[in-house]
């Protein structure tokens, strides 16, 4: 049995989604097209032109003050109401649609808990009227499939439960199907005793009925939910050793595979542009495209490219976005984690997106509102020289957070027109100052945040004269900045106080 952190399980993405008919579907879709295509011309000049967020439903607390919320994780039970699932999303998307976020990442859109389609529908209303993409997370192996949870012909537990020799299997024959436990260990499905993700199941990518599903999960998808596009992956917790799978591979896989992606994202890609031609597609890879050193035979989730993801690659659908993730070769401190000029990404038909793991509480040294301008700004200048052109972070927590708020604000600003080499003093001076009091405040409050950096434990020291400057400085401010530095100073307590 192999531990399995549960911060580690979050590393791993994950599942979902229709209204009205094709016709409809299809000319808001192009609406949207449409308002892309008059970008102002300033946009087209800069580093950056995509900018997203990735969320889980069941983590995204948007409307306050509410029940159930979960701080962490993947694949865990939705706790919210319909409403609060509404709101929330409501929230979110007017504020990308007020500051040029251009699409919003949602797994587990799609789930009887919080409304089902109904509900859905009613997002990509708001959606629409944001001029934001709202893209589904689609798992096509795993990760409950279109429909995440719930009593649907296209949800993929549904599926396989239906259809049990359709599973996939490891190199023993035996289920890939676990759960894991409150303290991260894997543990089968049938303990259902314990809380925690709702379980992971795996469907083997070459049975031609499993196909066909995705196919058909994904037509009825946009023909009834007018959708920006989708996120779709082939899962990262195990791949199916069937002989099939065995025999058709030709290079090693082991918690995720890039032949199984070349086998899935061709026939998803073909089944969505068959109902919404203008639809965007984000396929992930579970990788930094630096190429890949060892010593395991097949890379994990974060490490470099494997040495066959090209040719991989070039059986991708053209005209999609790739998505990388950043975080080994970002803030690990691993010297042999060096992001070089051999880790750029080419054009050819392909746009690419890099993620990372900043403020949020998955791992990686973060924690959920942390303020990683730092961290943003590196992974912006990195990406804009290494071929990329968009950029996505985690959005489930509220700009209530002024943590959360800079970080969304910097996602906007950096390579920008306005900002093209991602400059953090250009950001304080024009974005964040006006927010927090003036420049100078800015950059004490920026300082005071890297009291609680991860690296360097020993600053922790000063925060009780970090609280003591804050709160010296409140009662001059307007009610919205002190605010905000309220927020700063309760951060900072919460990690002095025992
Ligand atoms: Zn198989």
């Amino acid at each position: 049995m192999v531990p399995l952190n549960r911060r580690d399980m979050l590393q791993l993405s994950a599942a979902c989604g229709l209204s009205t008919a094709i016709g409809e579907a299809a000319v808001s879709q192009q609406a949207i097209a449409a308002d892309s295509a008059i970008t102002p011309a300033v946009r087209e000049q800069s580093p950056i032109q995509t900018r997203m967020f990735w969320t889980w439903d069941h983590s995204t607390e948007w409307a306050l003050n509410r029940l159930g919320a979960h701080t962490h994780g993947s694949c865990n039970e939705y706790g919210r109401t319909t409403q609060s699932f509404i709101d929330d999303y409501s929230a979110l998307l007017r504020w990308c649609g007020r500051n040029d976020v251009d699409a919003v990442v949602v797994w587990g859109l799609l789930r009887d808990g919080h409304g089902g389609l109904e509900a859905a529908r009613r997002l990509c209303e708001v959606a629409i009227k944001e001029n934001v993409r709202l893209l589904c997370g689609v798992g096509l192996n795993a990760y409950g499939g279109v429909y995440y949870e719930g009593n649907s012909p296209y949800n993929l537990e549904r599926h396989l439960q239906a259809n049990p020799d359709l599973y996939a299997v490891d190199a023993n024959g035996d289920s890939t199907n676990f759960s894991i436990d409150a303290i991260g260990t894997r543990v089968s499905l049938s303990n259902t005793s314990t809380p925690g993700p709702r379980g992971f199941y795996h469907a083997c990518p070459s049975r031609t009925e499993n196909q066909e599903f995705v196919a058909e999960s994904l037509t009825w998808l946009f023909k009834n939910l007018e959708l920006g596009g989708v996120q779709i992956e082939t899962g990262d917790t195990g791949v199916c050793q069937c002989s099939l799978c065995r025999d058709r591979r030709k290079h090693p896989a082991d918690t995720f595979s890039w032949e199984d992606m070349a086998l899935m994202y061709p026939l998803a890609a073909e089944a969505i542009r068959s109902v919404a031609p203008e639809a965007w597609i984000v396929c992930e890879t579970y990788s930094h495209p630096e190429p890949y050193q060892g010593p395991k035979a097949a890379p994990g989730f974060g490490d470099g490219k494997a040495a066959w993801a090209d040719e991989s690659l070039e059986k991708f659908p053209r005209g999609v976005f790739i998505q990388w993730v950043a975080d080994r070769y970002l803030r690990q401190g691993d010297p042999d984690r060096t992001w070089t000029d051999k880790g750029r990404v080419s054009g050819n038909g392909l746009r690419h997106v890099m993620r990372a793991h900043v403020g949020t509480d998955w791992g990686w040294g973060a924690f959920r509102g942390e303020v990683a301008l730092e961290w943003i700004a590196k992974m912006v200048q990195q990406s804009a020289a290494s071929g990329f052109d968009g950029i996505s972070l985690f959005g489930e927590v509220s700009t209530f957070h002024t943590g959360a708020e800079l970080n969304y604000l910097a996602l906007a600003d950096f390579g920008s027109s306005e900002n093209p080499q991602s400059d953090q003093d250009s950001f304080i001076e024009r974005i964040a100052g006006p927010l927090l009091g003036g420049p100078s405040h800015a950059v004490d409050f920026v300082s005071f945040a890297g009291l609680l950096d991860a690296r360097f434990p020993d600053r922790r020291k000063d925060i009780p004269t970090a609280i003591a400057s804050i709160h010296g400085r409140l009662a001059a401010m307007p009610p919205d900045i002190a605010r905000r530095w309220c927020w700063l100073a309760n951060q900072l307590a919460s990690f002095a106080y025992v």
